[in-house]
């Protein structure tokens, strides 16, 4: 009936509805805030090389250090940046800092890589390629292919070419792309085929239970060999143990990244995480154990 339509299509007084907008517009002003109170800290994971599990570089994850309840995960805070007017200021902070991290490495004579997780929204703002040069261009002595963009597959992306565009123009530039989380998004093959990238990520729900599930493990296989036709190298997410690591590098996996090697650091203990893996790979690896 007419009613039951006009009902359906009009939410003025639904009182849940009003509760969830409220409570979005209020995480939104505080996190508004925290970016301009510079609460906002970038952790890094170790990526190793499978071959001699020499350190590659650092996966650069955010963190909200809220003066009231402490660490705040992405998880918890990055739901209400999406789709908001945060969410591209609070990406140009993440690419800014990532950047400035690598260069203080570098100074300190590391060879080091990072990677920086860049929202769909964030890619496809319309100067997003031209900061990027800029902050690059701060730096004049820092190599970009030391830098990786971690694209997530997403419905964003699906049918435009400004991706495209723009991660092509970033390639040009000398940067990297990954795909993050590979496998996740109902798209993944076709991304393969269109988005020009370097590097995948298998998702780290299929690493989780590959020793215990046999087509998690057929997946895992499957994505290193679809990557291997493709000629992009693979990075594990979420490998947590030695026989986990052993598995993937018999399948020819190149990275592994995950628990197993150490969780996500403060940024002030990047090197001499770097220098403790480094001494500790000289005297050789527990087979059984990775993590310190
Ligand atoms: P992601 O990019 O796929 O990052 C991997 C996530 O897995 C991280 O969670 C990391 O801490 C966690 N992880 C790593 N190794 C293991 C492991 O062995 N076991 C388990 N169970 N988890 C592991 P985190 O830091 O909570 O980040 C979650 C997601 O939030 C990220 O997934 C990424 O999509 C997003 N994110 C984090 N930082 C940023 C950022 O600066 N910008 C943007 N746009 N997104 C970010
Ligand atoms: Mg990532
Ligand atoms: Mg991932
Ligand atoms: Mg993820």
């Amino acid at each position: 009936s007419a009613k039951e339509k006009g009902r359906n299509q009009f939410h003025f007084f639904d009182p849940d509805l009003d509760q969830h907008r409220q409570k979005r517009r209020q995480q939104l002003m505080e996190l508004t805030r925290a970016l301009e109170n510079q609460e906002f800290e970038l952790f890094f994971q170790p990526q190793v090389r499978m071959s001699d599990y020499s350190l590659a570089g650092f996966e650069a994850l955010i963190r909200w250090n809220r003066p009231e309840s402490g660490l705040v995960s992405p998880g918890e805070f990055l739901p209400y940046v999406e789709n908001s007017h945060l969410e591209v200021p609070l990406g140009q902070w993440v690419l800014k800092e990532a950047i400035h991290q690598l260069n203080t490495w570098q100074q300190a004579g590391e060879d080091l890589t990072v990677s920086i997780n860049i929202t769909a929204r964030h890619l496809l703002d319309r100067s997003f390629s031209d900061y990027l040069e800029s902050y690059l261009h701060s730096h004049p002595e820092l190599d970009p292919a030391r830098v990786t963009l971690e694209v997530l597959e997403s419905t964003a992306l699906e049918d435009t070419k400004q991706a495209n565009h723009v991660l092509t123009r970033c390639r040009s530039l000398g940067l990297q792309v990954a795909l993050d989380d590979f496998g996740t998004g109902f798209s993944s093959l076709s991304y393969l085929r269109t988005l020009p990238i370097d590097l995948i990520k298998i998702d780290q729900s299929f690493v989780r239970n590959m020793m215990d599930s046999p087509s998690d493990k057929a997946i895992v296989e499957s994505v290193i060999f679809l990557a291997q036709r493709f000629e992009h190298p693979v990075l594990a997410e979420g490998v947590e143990t030695a026989e986990q690591a052993r598995t993937l590098a018999r399948m020819g996996c190149n990275q592994i990244q995950g628990y197993g090697i150490a969780p996500p650091i403060p940024a002030a203990e990047v090197l001499g995480w770097a220098n403790r893996w480094r001494t500790r790979k000289q005297q050789g690896l527990d087979q059984d154990r990775l993590a310190q």
